[in-house]
């Protein structure tokens, strides 16, 4: 019989600070901003909002952190997903770097927002090790260091014994070394920034799906099964999630699945034989592999997949993938698995929209959103508060629908067994 525990609970839930429960929405309400979606973007911004004596409702239809943000590897990766090169290309003289500037420095704004609210999350700066997972990667990889390197990212090779020391694996034959990057405890990360944000003033809702946003008399009017919320501005910071709340917006991001294991409390002499010095892993592979510690006692190991429940297959699938990177490690010995919604942009960059005066949203990190939804949620907020949209460090654009969008589901499978495929093929190879 399997050993592999049905619960879909992730281990987050359990070592994540208690969360107060925000009540139900069952009032009508005025507010200068409605915010839906309590993930780390929607957060984010009620707290700079509030911090700003600008007065905000939060909507979410969970409660904070029950999205991406609360099941996420937490791991706070300061890169694009493109070298600079084509960013510039993509966003052009001024955008461009700004949005590298954004990138470079989000992680360090991470780190220091943990800091100045003394947000208890577990956060701890200790690098980022990015494996080649075959030696076509090993040239990306350094088209990246090149790139990245000479706009001032602090980011180095690691190879040979060491790499194999410090990732406690003999998966890779070289990676870089980010070292402003960092993990966290996600699901704690998205709590305290509830509760600092409430702290300041902001009036958060859990289950309060939102049904609608209308325009009425110069303001807006955000619906929920029991009440209303009256504001000048809306805010959608619904990520993967994403419904038609707003028309358009879901077409414009792919909602991927991203899967994640965690181990057993290891031993000592388990877990001290594992990212040693306490880095996240992650890999160049199509179908990505990422790994870290908890800072407690367990490793954590994830890739993409098929249902956020973690279906069968996946489980078996992530089972596969982790033993190619920790050989030593059973089917017996996961004892958490969950998944989680996370939003690709066909540019593979985050999009800012303003598709009405009064309305914004922010969405679409590609896997890679602690840090750069840390980021929108600021800049969301100071669009807010009245910078011009052309002196943000993100573009603001209009709806591009992914084309075929009605297909993603079917057409993400294929992909994902695709992708695989030629990621096995080609690290066999190397
Ligand atoms: C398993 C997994 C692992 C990941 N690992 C990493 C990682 O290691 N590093 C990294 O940088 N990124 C990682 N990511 C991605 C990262 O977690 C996300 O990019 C980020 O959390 C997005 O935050 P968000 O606030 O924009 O969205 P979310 O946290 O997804 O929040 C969206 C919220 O909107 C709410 N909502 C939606 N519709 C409505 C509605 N109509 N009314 C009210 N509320 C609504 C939802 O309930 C939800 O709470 C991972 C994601 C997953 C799933």
């Amino acid at each position: 019989m399997s050993m592999f525990n049905q619960s879909v609970t992730s281990l987050w839930q359990q070592t994540a600070v208690p969360l107060s429960q925000p009540p139900q929405l069952r009032e009508r309400m005025n507010a200068d901003v409605t915010i839906i979606g309590a993930g780390i973007t929607g957060l984010r911004a009620a707290l700079e909002l509030s911090k700003r004596n600008i007065s905000v409702v939060v909507l979410d239809s969970h409660e904070p952190g029950w999205g991406a943000s609360g099941r996420t590897g937490g791991q706070v990766n300061p890169l694009a997903h493109a070298t600079p090169d084509v960013i510039i290309q993509q966003l052009g003289p001024v955008f461009g770097p700004r949005m590298l500037d954004a990138y470079i420095n989000s992680a360090s704004e991470l780190f220091n927002l943990v800091k100045h609210h003394d947000l208890q999350c577990e956060a701890v700066q200790g690098g980022w090790l990015r494996g080649a997972h075959c030696e076509s990667a090993t040239k990306d990889l350094q088209k990246m260091y090149d790139g990245w390197s000479k706009i001032g990212l602090d980011i180095s090779f690691v190879e040979g014994a060491e790499l194999r020391r410090l990732s406690g694996s003999d998966a890779y034959k070289t990676a870089t070394l980010v070292k402003s990057a960092g993990s966290l405890q996600p699901l704690s990360y998205s709590r305290e920034l509830a509760r600092v944000a409430k702290s300041q003033g902001a009036d958060i809702f859990a289950n309060s799906p939102v049904l609608n946003v209308k325009a009425q008399g110069g303001k807006w009017t955000t619906t929920t099964q029991y009440g209303e919320v009256v504001s000048d501005w809306v805010l959608h910071c619904t990520n993967g999630y994403t419904d038609n709340t707003l028309k358009g917006l879901r077409q414009t991001i792919v909602p991927l699945i991203s899967i994640q294991a965690a181990t057993r409390p290891l031993s000592k002499a388990e877990y001290d034989a594992v990212l040693p010095e306490g880095h996240t892993l992650a890999d160049t592979r199509r179908v990505i592999y990422y790994s870290r510690k908890d800072n407690r006692n367990r490793l954590l190991f994830g890739s993409l997949g098929t249902a956020e429940s973690c279906a069968r297959a996946d489980k078996q699938r992530l089972l596969r993938s982790m033993r190619s990177v920790f050989p030593q490690f059973c089917e017996e010995d996961l004892e958490y698995h969950w998944g989680g919604r996370v939003a690709f942009t066909p540019d593979v960059l985050p999009h800012l929209h303003e598709p009405a005066p009064g309305q914004l949203a922010g969405l679409g990190y590609n896997g890679r959103g602690v840090a750069m939804a840390t980021v929108m949620g600021r800049v969301l907020a100071e669009r807010v508060a009245g910078k011009p949209a052309e002196d943000l460090p993100i573009p603001t654009t209009g709806f591009k629908s992914v084309p075929f969008h009605g297909f993603h589901k079917v057409g993400v499978v294929s992909a994902i067994k695709y992708f695989e495929f030629r990621d096995n093929t080609d690290a066999k190879f190397f």
